[in-house]
């Protein structure tokens, strides 16, 4: 196979002790940053992403150009492609995998349902199969979303509070991964960890997301639409900034074990563990447009309208307890200094005349 040698020298372990991952969406915003820690820590780091069209796939590359700089190789190919992934797993006996590859977002759900079926089921089984069949068995991280605690307004969460709500398509994938790798852990002994992300932000950042979004629109001089809640509440988050979760990810393979162990000996039941990672202080969604303004030092045009019920929830708050005594997990960055790390990343990436004049 002709990236065979390529993804030998990208897993190459520079450091003692150190792991080999594999880390599927790579080329995605927390994959990149991810595949990026590790491999400047000296862990063997080979990515894996099918770079499709959701949101512009130009700054995909620019992350996968980025990465290719630093170590990292990214395979190209789907989650869903068994052959793919059990090639992989011959050429390198991956320690642990770090599956960030999923159909996003909430409310593309509404106009293409089956693609988080594809990504977010179909695409986890033939990985969780992979894994399954892989010697050693690799120990597995994924990313869930705080969006499995759905309807649920008695906040903040905790990972035993119920998530039988989902209000969005993308939230009920996101639970059912949850039963799925479960399934998995009890049945083939595979070693989960779950993540249950709250809104992360930051530099190569998503852009279908709010505070993305906004920035471009702000910097364009288009109007940005601000929703509401019911009796005119304002929607919070608990944007969680995303060095702060990349260490909850590398937390979580540090202490996650690999199934097999090197010697090929079972050490005990493998574990599944659950964990919230979000940063325990929501911000309304006008505050953090005023961020965006002070940062941009230009002012929005906002249409405030109310919440269309297309999957949003009113407002999410992790509480992290969980996280914090587990993995060591303790976020640092507050929503104002890290929107501005943010859009000192936006400026130098687009330039601030990007897509059109700003007044
Ligand atoms: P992202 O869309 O930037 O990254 C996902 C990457 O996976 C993309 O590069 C995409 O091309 C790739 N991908 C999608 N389907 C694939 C498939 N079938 N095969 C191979 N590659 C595929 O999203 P992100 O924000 O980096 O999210 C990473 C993970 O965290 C996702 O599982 C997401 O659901 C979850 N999450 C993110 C947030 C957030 O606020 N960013 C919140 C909660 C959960």
């Amino acid at each position: 196979i002709q990236w065979e040698k390529q993804i030998r020298v990208s897993a190459e372990i520079h450091r003692d002790g150190g792991m080999s991952v594999l880390v599927t969406g790579a080329a995605g915003f927390v994959g990149s940053h991810v595949s990026l820690a590790l491999k400047r820590r000296g862990d063997g780091v080979v990515g894996l992403d099918n770079f499709n069209d959701y949101y512009d796939p130009s700054l995909k590359k620019a992350r996968k150009a980025l990465l290719k700089t630093n170590g990292v190789f990214i395979v190209e190919g789907d989650i869903n492609d068994a052959k793919l992934l059990a090639n992989l797993f011959d050429v390198v006996p991956f320690t642990h995998v770090m599956h960030l590859a999923a159909q996003a977002g909430v409310r593309y759900a509404m106009e293409n349902p089956n693609s988080y079926v594809h990504s977010n089921i179909a695409g986890l089984v033939t990985l969780m199969e992979a894994c399954k069949s892989a010697n050693p068995q690799p120990s597995i991280v994924w990313a869930s979303s705080s969006s499995v605690y759905g309807l649920n307004e008695n906040v903040p969460f905790s990972e035993l509070d119920r998530t039988d709500q989902p209000a969005s398509l993308y939230a009920a994938t996101k639970k059912a991964g949850e039963e799925i790798t479960h399934t998995y852990n009890h049945i083939y002994g595979l070693s989960i960890t779950g993540l249950r992300f709250f809104t992360v932000y930051g530099p190569w950042g998503r852009p279908d997301m709010a505070y993305f979004s906004f920035t471009r629109n702000i910097l364009q001089g288009k109007p940005i639409t601000v929703y509401r809640g019911k009796n005119r509440v304002d929607l919070a988050r608990d944007f969680t900034y995303i060095d702060d979760i990349v260490k909850g990810c590398i937390g979580s393979l540090d202490t996650s074990g690999n199934s097999t162990g090197s010697g090929g000996k079972k050490r005990g039941p493998a574990p599944f563990r659950i964990f919230n990672l979000g940063n325990t202080s929501p911000v309304t969604v006008p505050t953090l447009v005023s961020i965006l303004e002070r940062h941009l030092k230009v002012k929005a045009k906002r249409n405030i309208l109310d919440m269309p019920g297309n999957g949003d929830v009113p407002f999410t708050h992790a509480n992290i307890s969980s996280a914090r005594m587990e993995l060591g997990y303790k976020p640092t960055t507050d929503l104002q200094t890290g929107l501005k790390k943010f859009v000192k990343w936006y400026l130098s990436y687009y330039g601030y005349n990007h897509g059109g004049a700003i007044n």
